[in-house]
């Protein structure tokens, strides 16, 4: 198993796992770019965005809601940004289909 978001899903490689459930795992970004920053990751491998169709899409709108449950826990709710990056000329690093959650930038609004 080569990809590292399939070894961190399955607890082979260490990582600030923040949440889990049956479906997906949310762990703390390595190099973060916000306060909080967040990759909720599915545990099925699939490599990008491009290779969702209709059966297996839904998986999105769980990490959204799994997200926007992550925002309030973390206290960030009242702002917070979702990304997904699909593709190398996107900024996709790691082939394992990944939502970024970025927040807790206190009051101030706008980028980090
Ligand atoms: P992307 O550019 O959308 O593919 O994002 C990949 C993200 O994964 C980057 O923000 C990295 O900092 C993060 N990352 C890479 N390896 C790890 C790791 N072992 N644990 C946590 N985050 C990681
Ligand atoms: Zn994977």
């Amino acid at each position: 198993m080569t990809c590292i978001f399939c070894q961190i899903v399955t607890h082979k490689l260490p990582a600030d796992i923040v949440y889990e459930d049956e479906e997906l795992v949310v762990f703390r970004d390595i190099n973060p770019d916000a306060p909080i920053h967040l990759l909720i990751v599915p545990k099925r491998h699939i490599d990008t965005l491009n290779s969702l169709d209709e059966q297996t899409a839904g998986i999105v709108a769980k990490m959204v809601l799994v997200a926007k449950r992550m925002a309030e826990l973390h206290k960030t709710q009242s702002g917070y940004r979702l990304m997904i990056n699909c593709g190398r000329a996107a900024g996709q690093v790691v082939y394992h289909l990944h939502m970024h959650l970025m927040g807790g930038w206190g009051q101030k609004p706008g980028r980090p």
